[in-house]
């Protein structure tokens, strides 16, 4: 193949040298077909399970260091599932009787399995229907040679697909990732965030046409650049790896700012925090020297899985995230789910306009019980450690007030139960207008502001921010939205209340000296981010 070379959208602008792993979809039909030889079927059966056996045994331990052994049980139940003889004897009989392919009788098998589950009267084995459902996927992908990208063998690789979901990214072993390139997805969708929290090199809206492109070709990410080359010369690769070698130099350069303060040279400061998407991520906060999280998106914990997280696995997450940033401070924000951030077991049903639709708190006071789970954890978790909740998508002082009196609630359960907690220092995301314009009235109410400037712009703007086809027009620096922030600031201050920035313009050096002149008390940006915007601050 000759070289080629595409552009698209920067997330991330470093750069990259390396293998392409193309991840495609496997959301092909599964088919029925005729066989001579049903020992056969069994044999490959028998082997799919050895090998769906060891890459559950994989993610549990991955799992365990993640987000403890309570977290991880899920794929200890998986594994026990898969030798089910009941299941695997229906298995079998399939293929005897109906001298079917094994794809077909596992997912035949799955299906009934998972519709008896559901028909059950008990919670917990209606529960278990999506588990059995997603065994026999993990089969089924096996069989057919199907099985997805197995991180733990991967070599580190660019990964190039269609276009990838948050809970898609957030299951990536971001060790083995040089960078992400897909055909879709807009720079302001949550798979960006993430790409950026983890600092990869990564290129939207490049019009690849992914049948020409193979996993084992070599390509070259130029982030800055916006460009992707697939097969390059022996001399490209060697510019590129240059230019690596440079990018690496200016990071070297930034380490010496860490231990020194944010702090302009007339004595102003400011607090520079990270926002992290996982436990896991609390160690690039730290690397980087951030002085506290400014924002946890803790509905990753939520996605990329069939059922809710427990309250005892969400309290050690949290416990986890506090007790690693000792006295430092942890703002924990609320399950922000719906919109991009799907998880099908929270059934909420399609939406025409899903960003203005049924999610974050809104779910949470709809449906209290899962909301009340959450507190619980993170009412305990506050003992540990300097957390602080938030609660995102406010419109309105009344929600305010509701979630008090569930918040209220849940302190008298954990009370009554003699259990261990503490209420913490409670914040609101102003990501609304709505919420901009009653802020004076927030003010009085809690402890904090914390501005979302992704959600702010979309909502103000009236755009949407997961629309490519928009983003010339998605433009967070319109004199709207910077004179929302500044009104923010002035009704926190004006009630003795902090403000701080946690959307993604936070780390926008551009701004980053009007943010200091308006008052910002806090910027909470990418861990890569927070060094270069101490720089900022200290040249000020
Ligand atoms: C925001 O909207 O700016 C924000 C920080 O929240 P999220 O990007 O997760 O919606
Ligand atoms: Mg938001």
């Amino acid at each position: 193949m000759t070289v080629k070379k595409f552009s698209g959208k920067t997330i991330y602008s470093g750069s990259a040298v390396g293998k392409v792993m193309v991840l495609r979809d496997h959301q092909e039909p599964i088919r029925r077909t005729k066989v001579e030889d049903a020992k056969r079927e069994i044999r490959r059966v028998r082997h799919a399970i050895k090998e769906s056996g060891q890459q559950l045994a994989r993610l549990y331990d991955k799992a365990v260091k993640e987000v403890g052994e309570s977290g991880a049980a899920i794929f200890e139940v998986h594994q026990m599932m898969l030798e089910d003889n009941d299941y695997l004897d229906a298995v079998f009989h399939v293929i005897r009787t109906e001298m079917v392919n094994a794809e077909y009788a596992v997912a035949v098998t799955g299906d009934n399995f998972a519709g008896m589950f559901a028909a059950m009267d008990d919670e917990y084995m209606q529960a278990r229907a999506a588990d059995v459902r997603d065994i026999s996927s993990r089969l089924v992908r096996n069989l057919s040679g199907q099985g997805g990208v197995d991180f733990d063998v991967m070599e580190p690789s660019i990964i190039v697909a269609d276009d990838l979901s948050p809970s898609e990214t957030v299951q990536m072993d971001k060790k083995k990732i040089l960078a992400l390139v897909t055909v879709h997805g807009s720079t302001n969708s949550h798979t960006a965030i993430l790409a950026r929290m983890m600092s990869i090199p990564a290129l939207v809206g490049v019009p690849l046409d992914l049948e020409e492109i193979h996993t084992g070709m070599t390509a070259i990410v130029d982030g800055a650049a916006g460009e992707v080359i697939f097969e390059p010369t022996e001399m490209q690769c060697g510019e590129a790896e240059e230019k690596i070698r440079q990018e690496k130099e200016k990071l070297r350069l930034l380490q010496g700012l860490k231990g020194k303060k944010n702090e302009t040279r007339d004595g102003r400061s400011i607090h520079i925090y990270a926002n992290i998407g996982s436990v896991s991520d609390v160690g690039y906060a730290l690397e980087n020297d951030a002085g506290g999280i400014g924002l946890f998106r803790s509905e990753f914990l939520y996605l990329g899985r069939d059922d809710f997280p427990a309250e005892e696995e969400q309290f050690q997450a949290y416990k986890q995230v506090v007790q690693t940033m000792g006295q430092k401070k942890v703002i924990i924000r609320t399950l922000d789910i719906g919109a991009d951030k799907q998880a099908d077991y929270f059934e909420l049903g399609r939406e025409d306009n899903p960003a203005l639709g049924c999610r974050a708190i809104r779910i949470c006071l709809k449906r209290p019980e899962i909301f009340k789970t959450q507190l619980r954890a993170l009412l305990r978790a506050a003992v540990y450690g300097n957390l602080s909740i938030m609660y995102p998508m406010i419109i309105s002082v009344e929600e305010v007030k509701q979630i008090y009196a569930i918040v209220e609630e849940v302190e008298q359960e954990l009370k009554r139960d003699g259990i261990p907690y503490r209420i913490p220092e409670q914040g609101v995301m102003i990501e609304t207008p709505a919420a901009v314009m009653v802020s004076d009235e927030l003010a009085e109410l809690v402890d904090f502001f914390s501005i979302g400037t992704n959600d702010l712009t979309q909502y103000t703007l009236a755009i949407d921010r997961q629309n490519q086809k928009l983003e010339d027009f998605y433009d967070p620096h319109h004199k709207a939205i910077l004179r929302m922030i500044k009104i923010v600031v002035d009704n926190a201050h004006k009630c003795g209340k902090w403000a701080g920035i946690c959307g993604e313009l936070g780390a926008d050096t551009a701004l980053t000296e009007e943010f200091v002149n308006m008052g910002v008390d806090e910027l909470s940006v990418a861990p890569p981010m927070v060094l270069k915007v101490r720089e900022k601050v200290r040249a000020m």
